[in-house]
């Protein structure tokens, strides 16, 4: 048998489900699923899918066909005709249709959707006498048919480029404009039927002014110029764009659904709405939307008239005066009601769904699993385990980390923002806060973010071409629309803060400038908004950290913990980060990098006795230095290992070529040159002995130790002597001892000869027992990782230091990668950098490598990464699987990998699901 190219929906059956989302994309499968279902059986409008297969055959093939499909098409049309007793193209009873797109994940507006297909001059006058009468309503639909026909069908799917606001769709809007205009009325609604019989001849003229064709009039030939069009939308500019920042592949090709026509746009008692099962902003199980009477399609959307709230709960100050659907239509709203929380129930997730009311009929036009943003989804997901809707695994699964990195975003200073008046109010539509400097267009936008600019993109309202702009800003700002609008929509997907609908805003994009109530604010000036709450205020506010407090936050990640096998340590240098690390639940640190010691505040001092030491010539100026350097190194271990309290800290001896600390500046030089007693030309000389022309190669890490016995004789005693005082004091420790950039087991023997000796000093001295410690190595050369069974013997612990060994396996240096990145990523010659997301393929394997030997001579080896991978949730599922017992990353980045660290184990064994619930 041939493959099956059609899928039917309708009267109580559906050939699709769910589960076939691949085949009949999101929209086609959940249609079938609503309709079909046994536990559903939603009144969803008759319609057939042609499948995804199809447009992949359809750009295969030189744009064409598959064989049958057209008469598999005429088919299912007949099916729907019977349903509904109707026939397309009738001049008594016509039916008519929509034309839909949908891919297998939702791409808000990037495709098209052509509505009221069938309406022609020989069908016209039978729907007139079919809708009773309604000339009005027929020619509103004849409008919208002409309007999205010529600009879907005819201008896009025709590959045709207009200038910039010149499409064909603005220029029919304009001659709207003119007669609402002439007439003095506001919105469309109010015109007449002549004035829309008027406006529909004046389109088609300029359809075929514009585009050099006639508007089709045979019902036929508008279906399959709708369907081939939709086809077509899928190699739009737009879309591709949209495919290139959600990474979705271009081989998934979009299905298209063709459907019978529901009308909200019949008069006062039709309307059209779209909802959500529970707040998206927010995640309160509350039923939130929006809708509006008299009309149809993407009225709610478009902005055009203000959509009102369809309860009480989702009223905002931008729409509370409107009439609410449970209040104008209380039956309906009841229906609705029911089935939305029917639909939770069945898909248990909070869903998205788009519905029509027809003279007083409910029909549900589509349904999906709703964006969220990060906040949202963990109260959801929280939520959902306490009603038993969903197991702790779920629970897990359904929060992404970019979402969760939404909580630990920035809020404005509580105490900045009561001091600041907000200039304006409009929805909250994106978490967190954002400042920037305002832009009016999304050129400019990309523009000011490549100069490093933080930008805010200030528009009326977004549509589709704004999406790189939108990207590229810190946060978006429109006039108009509701939180269902393109803007609310895209940043609630991306996690951005957004204020969508502030009504204070006046645009002048001539001038580029704006007025927000009172302010008047140009290009380039500051602002800063809250998108929790909807506000905005003039000037740049003083952002804070929010995580600290969020109890949903902590409760969620409790689940995360409950599931994970990997440690999470943090990366911290100072007493200060590592109690911040702990509060966001690190399990120790995985690097303290000594060196940390000689930068910034309270550095003077440590820095200049260790250029002193550096500038040493002989042992024991050398030594001189070192104990005077001494208590300095004693107590930076001391503040960090007690701020752990017990949790194992891994302490890195000094990894950096030594010329780093040279002075430059002659009076540094000087006052050092006093201080060994040596003349400015002699520190000179010395200075530049210590010059190399390699030094990410060249005398660094345990090279030092070795040239240098006694500098890692004086860390190793710092280490175990503040261990040693703090277990005096009653305090638990536990250091780990890490030598760095080790290509050699005999690098590692020399320097344990030195570690043995002072632990057993230490311990002679301090009177104790023993120092619970271990001694290691960092593996961030090529080189180790091949000879790590021979290192494992010597040492008690691998930390994977990814950034070297990155570097040195691909031979990228890390400083200089930029000069070429972009271009090895435009040419996908690499799919990522490399320095961000471990490189599986390669330096993942070494790792691997290097973990199964290692544990082949030593089978207790503990294994970490201390690289900038370990915060990345890719490599932290890479870690995982290589066998690692933990990853460390920067404080900041702690939640997000306990998260992922969960995340891992579940993509290993399938969650366990809630049964369903009837
Ligand atoms: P998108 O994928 O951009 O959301 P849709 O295919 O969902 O596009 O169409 C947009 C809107 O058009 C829908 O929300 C719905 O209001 C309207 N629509 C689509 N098909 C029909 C139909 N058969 N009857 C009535 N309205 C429809
Ligand atoms: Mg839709
Ligand atoms: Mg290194």
């Amino acid at each position: 048998m041939a493959k099956k190219n059609v899928y039917f929906f309708g009267g109580g059956k559906a050939d699709g489900n769910e589960s076939m989302k691949n085949l009949l994309g999101g929209k086609g499968a959940n249609l079938a699923e609503m309709a079909g279902h046994p536990d559903l059986h939603l009144p969803v409008p008759p319609g057939f899918t042609i499948t995804t297969e199809v447009c992949t055959y359809y750009y295969k093939n030189g744009q064409k066909y598959p064989a049958g499909l057209k008469e598999e098409v005429a088919k299912a049309l007949k099916k729907v005709e019977a349903l509904m007793g109707k026939k397309f193209g009738d001049p008594g009873d016509p039916l008519l249709v929509s034309v839909r797109s949908g891919a297998r994940k939702s791409m808000p507006g990037m495709m098209e959707t052509v509505l009221n297909v069938g309406l022609t001059a020989k069908t016209i006058p039978g729907m007139i006498r079919q809708s009773g009468g309604n000339g009005r309503f027929v020619y509103d639909a004849y409008r919208r048919l002409i309007t999205m026909y010529s600009d879907v069908v005819m201008e896009k799917g025709g590959g045709i480029e207009p200038k910039e606001d010149m499409g064909i769709r603005r220029q029919l809007e304009r001659i709207m404009h003119d007669i609402k205009k002439k007439k003095g009325v506001a919105l469309d609604v109010e015109l007449t039927v002549d004035d829309l019989k008027t406006l529909c001849n004046a389109y088609k003229a300029k359809i075929k002014e514009v585009l050099g064709k006639e508007f089709p009039d045979d019902a036929m030939a508008q279906l399959w110029g709708g369907i081939g069009a939709v086809f077509a939308s899928w190699n739009g500019k737009r879309a591709i764009a949209y495919r290139r920042i959600e990474g979705i592949p271009d081989e998934w090709g979009t299905a298209v659904n063709v459907q019978t026509m529901v009308f909200g746009n019949m008069g006062d008692d039709s309307a059209t709405g779209v909802a959500f099962t529970r707040n998206p902003g927010n995640g309160d199980d509350h039923f939130y939307g929006e809708y509006l009477v008299n009309a149809q399609g993407e009225d709610v959307v478009a902005g055009i008239r203000t959509p009102a709230p369809i309860n009480t709960v989702s009223q905002s100050d931008h729409n509370k005066d409107l009439k609410t659907l449970e209040g104008a239509m209380s039956g309906v709203y009841k229906e609705l009601y029911g089935i939305q929380k029917r639909l939770e129930r069945h898909y248990r997730d909070m869903q998205d769904i788009e519905f029509t009311i027809e003279k007083g009929r409910l029909f549900m036009l589509q349904c999906r699993v709703g964006k969220r943003n990060g906040p949202a989804a963990v109260k959801m997901a929280l939520d959902m385990v306490k009603e038993k809707l969903i197991s702790k695994e779920e629970a897990v699964l359904r929060v992404t980390p970019e979402q969760l990195d939404e909580l630990l975003h920035p809020i404005i200073d509580p105490a900045e923002e009561k001091k600041n008046k907000p200039v304006g109010k409009g929805l909250p539509a994106g978490p967190g806060a954002a400042a920037g400097r305002i832009v009016f267009t999304s050129a400019d936008a990309m523009r000011w973010a490549k100069e490093s600019k933080q930008v805010i993109l200030v528009r009326e309202e977004t549509n589709p071409e704004d999406i790189d702009g939108m990207r590229a800003a810190a946060a978006i700002l429109t006039a108009r629309g509701g939180m269902t609008s393109h803007a609310a929509l895209v940043a609630r997907g991306w996690g951005k803060c957004c204020v969508v609908g502030c009504s204070a805003i006046e645009i002048d994009l001539g001038a580029r400038t704006l007025r927000i109530g009172e302010a008047a604010v140009k290009e380039g000036d500051w602002v800063t908004l809250n998108g929790t709450k909807g506000l905005v205020y003039a000037g740049q506010l003083a952002m804070m950290d929010a995580a600290a407090e969020n109890q949903d936050l902590n409760d969620f990640l409790k689940i995360c913990d409950s599931i994970r096998a990997l440690k999470i340590r943090t990366n911290a240098d100072t007493p200060d980060d590592a109690r911040k690390a702990r509060g966001f639940g690190a399990e120790g640190i995985g690097l303290f990098r000594t060196e940390h010691m000689f930068y910034g505040k309270g550095s003077a001092q440590p820095l200049f006795l260790l250029r002193k030491m550096i500038m040493s010539s002989s042992v024991e100026e050398r030594r001189r230095a070192l104990e005077e350097l001494f208590p300095f190194m004693k107590k930076d271990m001391k503040g960090t290992l007690e701020a752990m309290d017990g949790l194992p800290v891994t302490i890195r001896l000094l990894d950096p070529p030594l010329h780093e600390f040279v002075p430059h500046q002659k009076e540094q030089r000087e006052q050092l040159a006093a201080s060994l007693n040596i003349s400015l030309e002699e520190l000179e000389k010395r200075a530049n002995l210590l010059q190399e022309s390699n030094p990410m190669m060249g005398h660094r890490g345990v090279r030092l130790g070795v040239t240098y016995p006694e500098v890692s004789e004086t860390q190793f005693r710092a280490i175990l002597e503040a261990a040693a005082e703090l277990i005096k004091d009653g305090k638990k420790v536990y250091p780990e001892i890490m030598i760095p950039v080790v290509g050699e087991v005999k690098e590692l023997e020399d320097q344990l000869v030195i570690a043995k000796r002072v632990y057993a000093e230490v311990l002679k001295k301090s009177g104790l027992k023993k120092i619970d410690h271990m001694f290691g190595t960092m593996i961030e050369i090529p080189r180790a990782a091949l000879v790590a069974d021979k290192i494992a013997e010597v040492a008690s612990f691998f930390s994977f230091g990814t950034n070297d060994l990155t570097q040195m396996t691909f031979g990228y240096s890390r400083d200089d990668i930029g000069g070429f990145l972009q271009d090895y990523l435009e040419k996908g010659i690499l799919p990522d950098d490399p320095f961000q997301s471990i490189d599986i393929e390669g330096v993942g394997e070494l790792i691997t490598m290097g973990i199964t030997r290692g544990r082949k001579t030593n089978k207790n080896l503990k294994v970490g990464i201390c690289g900038e991978h370990g915060g990345d949730p890719r490599s932290i599922a890479f870690c995982y699987k290589a066998g690692m017992n933990y990853v460390s990353c920067s404080p900041f980045r702690v939640p997000i990998a306990r998260l992922a660290a969960a995340r891992a184990v579940l993509a290993d064994r399938p969650a366990k699901k809630k049964t369903r619930k009837k």
